[in-house]
């Protein structure tokens, strides 16, 4: 059934986060085990165990981000849908990242044509995912832009049942003016721990996190990208309210 399917599928994502965590918190762990050592072995001049304390605490650092993302991944339990507008919350979840964005020179441009923008969705939760798409948007124009969310509605053959008709979705798509996505990279972008970002600036668990939540709302991510152009990512969200819970 439908309700196994998705059970499976959530164990194959924990096997596959399970893994790739043991590796990302191994590797810094080794890295801090190794310097302390060197400093617990007490005959490094000061300003190499100044350097090894720095080096042990960047890679905690790294450690408590990814502990972050992981638990912003197991907080999503069960789905606590209300009456949202989307419109509003989208706002909101601009208005949070301001701090953020006006420190990269990004500016925000929503539109919203959609005229019904109530949907049934567990607000955190969505804030979350638009949260993750905007960081990278804004991310991926170090020298400023402007980003665009735009709401829509589309008739879309739903992604979780091919083989029905076609339902009316609420589209929100994040276009950025960024570096854009390298085609070799477009398959892996949603799987955890996926990252071309720097050791210290991404976690790659934003983008799996995202298409989780959308997924146990009924909806899916889509992404079009141009290598040195930019990037859209559009969510669709289902406009009739689903009844099942997200477990
Ligand atoms: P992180 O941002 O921590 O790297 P994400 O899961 O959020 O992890 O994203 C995974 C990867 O997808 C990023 O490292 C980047 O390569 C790519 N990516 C995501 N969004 C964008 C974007 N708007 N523009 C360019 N690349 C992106
Ligand atoms: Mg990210």
């Amino acid at each position: 059934t439908e309700q196994q399917l998705r059970h499976a599928d959530r164990l194959s994502t924990l096997g596959t986060l399970a893994a790739g965590m043991a590796h990302e918190i191994g590797t810094p762990l080794g890295v801090i085990s190794g310097r302390a050592q060197l400093i617990a072995s007490g005959d490094l001049p000061a300003d190499q165990a100044r350097n090894s304390a720095r080096v042990i605490k960047e890679e905690s650092d790294r450690i408590s981000r990814i502990v972050r993302g992981l638990l912003d991944f197991a907080r999503r339990g069960s789905l606590r849908r209300t009456s949202v507008n989307l419109r509003d919350l989208t706002r909101q979840t601009i208005e949070l990242l301001e701090p953020l964005t006006s420190k990269s020179k990004v500016i925000i441009d929503l539109q919203a044509t959609d005229p019904t923008l109530m949907s049934e969705i567990d607000a955190n939760q969505m804030q979350q995912v638009l949260t993750n798409l905007l960081m990278n948007a804004t991310e991926a124009m170090p020298s400023g832009g402007t980003v665009d969310v735009i709401l829509d509605r589309e008739s879309r053959v739903p992604q979780q049942s091919p083989d029905s008709r076609p339902e009316m979705f609420h589209r929100i798509d994040v276009i950025d003016r960024g570096a854009g996505i390298a085609e070799e990279d477009l398959e892996h972008l949603f799987e955890p721990f996926f990252t071309t970002k720097s050791i210290g600036k991404g976690t790659g668990l934003g983008l799996s996190i995202a298409y989780g939540i959308v997924h146990d709302h009924g909806g899916w991510i889509e992404v079009d990208s141009e290598p040195g152009r930019g990037s859209r990512f559009s969510v669709f969200l289902p406009v009739a309210s689903q009844q099942e819970s997200g477990t």
